[in-house]
């Protein structure tokens, strides 16, 4: 067994990447389409719902310094590289 360390490039491969363009799948729904093409509400934060159910996919905060970023309504996303 290794740790996350052993997966560094491919993270950085990962993350670097177009994600508006990336295919993210609706944890609830299932209906999968481009991140891009999800409904963005602005609060304290940024909420992505899903286009077709209306599902939270992903919230993210930022301050000045990190970026908090929940995936928890997006069951997979997948990246171009
Ligand atoms: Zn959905």
């Amino acid at each position: 067994m290794l740790d996350g360390n052993a997966i560094a490039g491919l993270l950085q491969e990962v993350f670097s990447a177009e994600m508006t363009t990336a295919i993210g799948t609706c944890g609830a729904c299932g209906t999968a389409g481009p991140v891009g093409a999800a409904h963005l509400y602005r609060g304290a934060g940024i909420a992505l719902r899903c286009p077709h159910c209306d599902a939270v996919l992903a919230k993210i905060v930022r301050n000045d310094s990190r970026v908090w970023i929940d995936l928890t309504g997006i069951r997979t996303l997948e990246v171009t590289v």
